[in-house]
């Protein structure tokens, strides 16, 4: 709750913004190559909450913590689930982890009339420090076809493993109940509420295996996907997802997920950093538009669930899923609970000095993974349904013909595939705020002159429908 106060703490400020910024009337569209953005408005606020259709409500409400309950329990039943633990054990191990999962997806995609598919991805990868002998990896993947764009898509994961203290110890105990069955329950929950509708992107909930020794399959999965081409436009790891209690002193926080989101993009290259040396961005990557979108689609009086958003890929020397998405240059990142108890994760089931130790099902929380869920299901519904990000987002650095001397702002992108487009909004903020500010509607145009200068505020574009659904906001790089 903490949190929830430092939010609302600091809306009063960017409102201040807004204000001062609508009365200098500074970002009336001086240029636009279409009649449509003559009659653009000017925000003072990044537009009127988005409204959420009784179906997302009703889909939401089908979020189910007993079946959480139910999926988490089972896994952490299989005593542990090692990469390298038995692949053909039916009771203990990975195999049975695998099996399990898959089977529940192959019954949830039996409801889905056909738009819904299962894939077990194998490959084997190679020994090294982590794992001794070349080991079998197995993901498993279900993909929920979109209907108008299929070519999008938006990707939800929990990882199958677990480990102990050794991480090269395939035998002891490692329930995993929280790192990350909490994860994998998100996934196929997620999976459950969504296979009955329909949406215009595709969605992938993936249950992928050995993360603890270096992020394999996912880093597979990921790869996979950019070289089918798959245009991911949003991804999102679930992992350590289901304690609410904080532990040291710090007072319990069961109504906040962090949400961990990259600066510097992992796969930037140097050509990327001189820019950002030169003009800045660096808070402007893939993952922090996601971010932002996120906490907009997904509010608390939605969800029942905060999201404290952290300007970090994920915590100190760890890493998750999502830095393999990030590798291939996708917006993704990292859900995870408010504060972690060390005790619990990456630890032999012991007990020392009369402390519990281990990842033990009694130290989950399922009505928190619940609302975890719900942050989930909230954030995939509005990716889905809504438009695409915009793409090939310039800033040009020339002034148009005829204004040479003016010192505006263009922007150019490429047009929206989305039959029901209604148009783009450009949004701003002052260079130090954390959050977009400002929303102009410029119609459905491709390219706009702003007479606001561009060294003085960031700039992006979003996409909106005629339904009023947003895409995130792409960020202009720098026109040659
Ligand atoms: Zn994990």
């Amino acid at each position: 709750m903490e949190n929830n106060d430092v939010l609302k703490g600091k809306s009063p400020s960017r409102r201040t913004f807004l204000s001062a910024s609508a009365a200098t009337a500074v970002i009336a569209p001086i240029v636009a190559q279409t009649t449509a953005a003559s009659a653009a408005a000017t925000g003072t606020s990044t537009g009127a909450p988005q409204t959420f259709d009784p179906q997302l409500r009703m889909l939401l409400s089908e979020i189910d913590p007993g079946r959480i309950q139910s999926i988490i329990s089972t896994l952490a039943g299989f005593g542990t689930r090692h990469t390298a633990s038995s692949q053909t054990d039916t009771k203990r191990g990975i195999g049975a982890a695998i099996a399990y999962v898959t089977d529940q997806m192959n019954q949830i995609a039996a409801t889905s009339s056909g738009r819904m598919t299962v894939q077990q991805q194998t490959f084997t990868q190679p020994a090294s420090a982590t794992l001794a002998n070349p080991t079998l990896i197995t993901n498993v993947i279900a993909t929920l076809k979109g209907t108008a764009s299929p070519e999008r898509f938006y990707v939800v994961t929990g990882h199958l493993d677990s480990r102990c203290t050794d991480i090269l110890d395939a035998t002891s105990d490692a329930p995993g109940a929280d790192d990350d069955a909490s994860g994998v329950a998100v996934a196929l929950e997620l999976a459950r509420v969504f296979a009955t509708r329909q949406f215009p992107g595709t969605m992938v909930f993936a249950a992928v295996d050995g993360e603890e020794e270096g992020l394999f399959g996912s880093t597979f999965m990921a790869q996979q996907m950019a070289a089918a081409g798959n245009d991911v436009q949003g991804m999102f790891s679930n992992d350590i997802v289901g304690a609410s209690q904080a532990f040291d002193g710090t007072k319990p926080d069961p109504f906040t997920v962090r949400l961990f989101l990259e600066g510097i993009p992992t796969n930037v290259t140097a050509g990327q950093i001189a820019t950002m040396k030169a003009v800045g961005g660096e808070n402007d990557g893939l993952s922090r538009q996601l971010g932002r979108f996120a906490q907009e689609v997904a509010p608390f009086w939605l969800t029942g669930m905060n999201i404290r958003l952290i300007w970090r890929r994920d915590r100190y020397l760890r890493a998750s899923d999502h830095v393999s998405f990030q590798g291939q240059g996708y917006p993704a990142a990292r859900f995870t609970e408010p504060r972690e108890n060390f005790n619990h994760e990456h630890r032999n089931v012991e007990v020392i000095n009369g402390v519990q130790f281990g990842d033990l099902l009694e130290f989950v929380d399922f009505d928190y993974v619940g609302r975890v869920a719900k942050v989930n299901a909230a954030v995939m519904w509005a990716l889905a349904t809504g438009p695409g990000t915009p793409k090939n987002l310039q800033i040009h650095t020339s002034p148009p013909t005829g204004f040479a001397g003016i010192n505006t702002t263009t922007l150019t992108w490429s047009a929206n595939p989305e039959p029901n487009l209604a148009g783009y909004q450009v949004v701003m903020r002052e260079t130090t705020s954390p959050d977009w500010t400002n929303t102009t509607d410029v119609g459905n145009v491709t390219t706009v002159t702003l007479n606001i200068s561009k060294d003085n505020v960031q700039f992006g574009v979003r996409a909106v429908d005629q339904n009023g659904n947003r895409s995130p906001v792409a960020f202009p790089q720098v026109a040659a």
